[in-house]
C-alpha cells in the first residue's frame, strides 16, 4: 500500500499524462499512477544504483515493463525537452529540488505540471517558481508517522495571482496560509517554538555581525508566521 504522502502526490498529476519520477526510488509512485490510470507511461528516473536496481525491480515485478522505463541519471538529465507533460518530485530537500529543477530548465520544455513535495524548504522550490513563470494552482499539507509534508502543484504561467502577500505566501504557501488546517497550524506552532528557542540563545550571546543578521532574520520570520497564526 502507497504512503499517505504519495497518494497525495499521485492525485495531482493530470489524468492521462506522459510522466517524469525523478528520484523514484522503488517507482513506487509511477507504479501506483499507472495501475490507478491516471497516466499513460512513465519515465522513472534516479541518480543512485540500489535505488535505480530497487525501481527496476519493482517496475518488473509488477509487469510494467512495457510503459515504465526505470532510466540512471542526474535530475532531469534523463529525460528529453518534449517528452513527459508532467514531472513529480518527492521526498527531498528544497533546496535539491530546487536545483534539479534549475540545472534541468532546457528539459522543462513540453512540461504543463510540476508536483513537487519537499521534506523541508519549501519556500526555495516557490522562489524559484515565481521566477521562472510557474503558477501554484494547489497545495496540500498533511502529516504522516509523526512528519509533516507539503506538495505544491505549479501549472505555467498565472505566477502572480496565488501570492496575495509575497512574503507570508513564499514561508508558508499561499494556498496553505487561506486554509490554515490543523496540520499547517501544528507545524508553523512548532517552528515558531523553535525560532524563539534559537532567539533566547542569541539573545544571550555575543553580538556579531552574524547573530544580528540572524538574529533580525528570524525575528522576521516570527512576525510573518504570528500573523498569519493570529488572524
Ligand atoms: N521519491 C521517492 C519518495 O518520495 O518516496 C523517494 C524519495 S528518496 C528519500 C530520494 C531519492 O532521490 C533517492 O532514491 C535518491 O537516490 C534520489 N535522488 C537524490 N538526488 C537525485 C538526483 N539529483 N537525481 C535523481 N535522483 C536523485
Amino acid at each position: 500500500q502507497l504512503s499517505k504522502r504519495l497518494e497525495a502526490v499521485a492525485s495531482n498529476i493530470l489524468p492521462n499524462s506522459i510522466l517524469a519520477d525523478i528520484g523514484s526510488d522503488h517507482a513506487y509512485l509511477p507504479c501506483y499512477a499507472f495501475l490507478k490510470g491516471k497516466i499513460s507511461s512513465a519515465i522513472a528516473g534516479e541518480i543512485n544504483d540500489g535505488p535505480f536496481r530497487s525501481a527496476q525491480e519493482q517496475v518488473r515485478k509488477s509487469n510494467l515493463a512495457e510503459v515504465i522505463e526505470v532510466r540512471k541519471g542526474n535530475g532531469l538529465e534523463v529525460i528529453q525537452p518534449n517528452e513527459v507533460d508532467c514531472i513529480t518530485i518527492a521526498g527531498m530537500g528544497g533546496t535539491l529540488i530546487t536545483s534539479i529543477l534549475e540545472e534541468g530548465s532546457n528539459k522543462l520544455e513540453g512540461v504543463s505540471r510540476l508536483v513537487l513535495q519537499p521534506n523541508i524548504g519549501a519556500i526555495n522550490i516557490r522562489k524559484w517558481l515565481i521566477q521562472n513563470n510557474w503558477g501554484i494552482t494547489s497545495e496540500t499539507i498533511l502529516e504522516e508517522d509523526g512528519k509533516i509534508y507539503e506538495i505544491i502543484v505549479a501549472d505555467r504561467g498565472n505566477t502572480e495571482k496565488s501570492y496575495e502577500d509575497l512574503k507570508a505566501g513564499l514561508l508558508l504557501g499561499p494556498f496553505l496560509l487561506k486554509e490554515k488546517n490543523k496540520v499547517f497550524i501544528k507545524k508553523w506552532t512548532n517552528e515558531l517554538q523553535h525560532w524563539n528557542q534559537i532567539m533566547m540563545k542569541l539573545q544571550s550571546a555575543e553580538s556579531t555581525p552574524e547573530n544580528n543578521e540572524k538574529r533580525k532574520e528570524i525575528e522576521e520570520k516570527i512576525k510573518i508566521v504570528k500573523e498569519v497564526l493570529d488572524d
